[in-house]
């Protein structure tokens, strides 16, 4: 009997050393991942918590990951442009996953909820946005280079008026579940063996997500029509899925930093007094959070599942902790 167990394992075994190398950019992305790979394999996370998607260098670990992988599922460029030359130039698949037809997309918004605010501050934007990146340095602490890199983006961005998208695509439970069979397919293509147990893991990740987003949506009913605002542009997939209403935000979806003109605006805005909640999200705290005025209640999010494990139950978490930590806002 052990005999067969040994023989067995020896059997089995070949199918986890042939399991196709993976890399996910992304924790929540690593999560959906794990799941269409369960019992064949597992992926590699390339940005752990402590590294911003939107602004990064890749670290010669990471580079290595990349280069020895089979398989890179990612969002794409819009949320790591710095991560796009290497990839690539890569050998592995790429699977970008904003790009992919089927994910549902929103542009990237600079004015909030039809308010006034948002009008008067777009027309002096492009002025504005210059001079701040030349010379404010006060919430990233992004090195020189980066700065650079931002600074080309907010021209492309500004000079061309090209609809761009908003990256953060993945708070979107629809899109997750989406990708969970796109993952799937592009798997089975590389590791024709384990077709059927992609698509058998794909399908058992889906019905893994609904509960977590039915749950969600209870719990946010009864907030949808009460506005908050939000440091970074980062929930708008979110917000649109469980029907939340985003009054002002600080920073733009796309991670540029906010001018000292958005800085004022979105204070006066806080202080008209209707709004209760600023969501910003868990890692260091902005020079905004200690100016917001009484009364209304500042809230981190985990849109990356920073504090969570990584793995399958990685994404399911991070919806229901999205949704309990702004309920619990909301709700008050
Ligand atoms: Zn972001």
């Amino acid at each position: 009997m052990k005999r067969l167990a040994i023989f067995l394992a020896l059997w089995c075994s070949p199918a986890i050393a042939d399991a196709p190398k993976v890399v996910a950019d992304i924790a929540p992305v690593h999560s959906l991942v794990a799941m269409v790979m369960d019992g064949v394999g597992e992926p590699v996370l390339l940005l752990d918590a402590s590294s911003d998607p939107h602004g990064g260098a890749l670290r010669p670990s990471q580079a290595r990951a990349l280069g020895g992988a089979d398989v890179v599922v990612w969002m794409g460029a819009g949320l790591t442009p710095w991560l796009a030359e290497t990839v690539a130039r890569g050998e592995a698949t790429s699977l970008a996953l904003l790009d992919w037809p089927g994910t549902a997309t929103l542009p990237l918004r600079e004015e909030f909820g039809g308010h006034d605010h948002g009008e008067h501050e777009h027309e002096e934007a492009g002025h504005e946005k210059r001079e701040d990146d030349e010379h404010g340095h006060e919430d990233h602490g992004h090195d020189e280079h980066e700065e650079h890199a931002h600074e080309e983006k907010a021209e492309e961005k500004h000079e061309h008026g090209d609809e761009i998208i908003d990256p953060h695509a993945w708070l979107d439970p629809m899109n997750a579940m989406l990708w969970l069979a796109e993952i799937a397919t592009v798997l089975g293509k590389i590791d024709p063996l384990n077709t059927a147990q992609y698509a058998e893991n794909a399908r058992a990740g889906m019905a893994a997500l609904k509960a977590p987003t039915t749950e969600a949506r209870e719990m946010l009913a009864s907030a949808q029509d009460t506005p908050f605002a939000v440091e970074h542009d980062a929930f708008q997939y979110f917000e649109n899925w469980f029907g939340l209403t985003v009054a002002a935000a600080h920073s733009a979806g796309d991670g540029d930093r906010p001018g000292p003109q958005r800085m004022r605006s979105l204070l006066a805005r806080l202080g008209e007094g209707d709004i209760r909640c600023l969501f910003a999200e868990v890692g260091p705290s902005s020079r905004l959070l200690s100016r917001v005025p009484d009364g209304v209640q500042v809230v981190k999010l985990d849109p990356l599942g920073a504090g969570l494990e990584p793995g399958a139950g990685l994404y399911p978490a991070l919806i229901r902790g999205m949704a309990t930590d702004m309920a619990g806002c909301l709700s008050r």
